[in-house]
């Protein structure tokens, strides 16, 4: 198993830094790859990146929703061009730069969203996608 991030993510990065293993990435390019990345084949499921998270958007595999319950005014994002997320977000990240995601949507109060099809872009990020980049570590500090 492993943990793996959703499109609730919103690139806070707080997870990061708290991963014993170092196995979460920050997506680039960010119009392709909006959130940050867990790679299923070194996190140990230690569990501690799920408190860090702002936003909620870290579950185990076997946990992540398919019938996730908005409460009213969370984000989801997706890549750039998905139908239906055409509203931006911006916000500031853990250490207080600014993010801005082109490619969002707001939750309602009561909409129930399937999260499960985002498990698959975590193994995908680093098999097809540029996984370990250099200098990922010091990325939105
Ligand atoms: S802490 Fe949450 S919002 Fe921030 S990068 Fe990690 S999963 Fe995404
Ligand atoms: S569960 Fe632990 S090892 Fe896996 S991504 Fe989260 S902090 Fe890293």
């Amino acid at each position: 198993m492993t943990h793996i991030i959703t499109s609730l993510c919103l690139r806070d990065g707080g997870c990061v830094e708290v991963c014993p293993v170092e196995c979460i990435v920050p997506g680039l390019p960010q119009d392709k790859w909006p959130w940050y990345y867990i790679d299923p084949d070194t996190c140990i499921d230690c569990g501690a990146c799920i408190p860090e998270c702002p936003y909620e958007a870290i579950f185990t595999e076997d946990e992540v929703p398919a019938a996730y319950e908005g409460r009213g005014g969370e984000y989801l994002s997706m890549p750039a061009g998905t139908a239906g997320f055409s509203a931006t977000w911006e916000g500031d990240n853990h250490h207080g730069v600014k993010v801005k995601l082109t490619s969002a949507k707001a939750l309602e109060a009561g909409e129930v969203v399937d999260l499960t099809p985002d498990i698959q872009p975590n193994y995908e990020y680093f098999q097809k996608g540029p996984g370990y980049w250099d200098g990922w570590q010091d990325h939105g500090k």
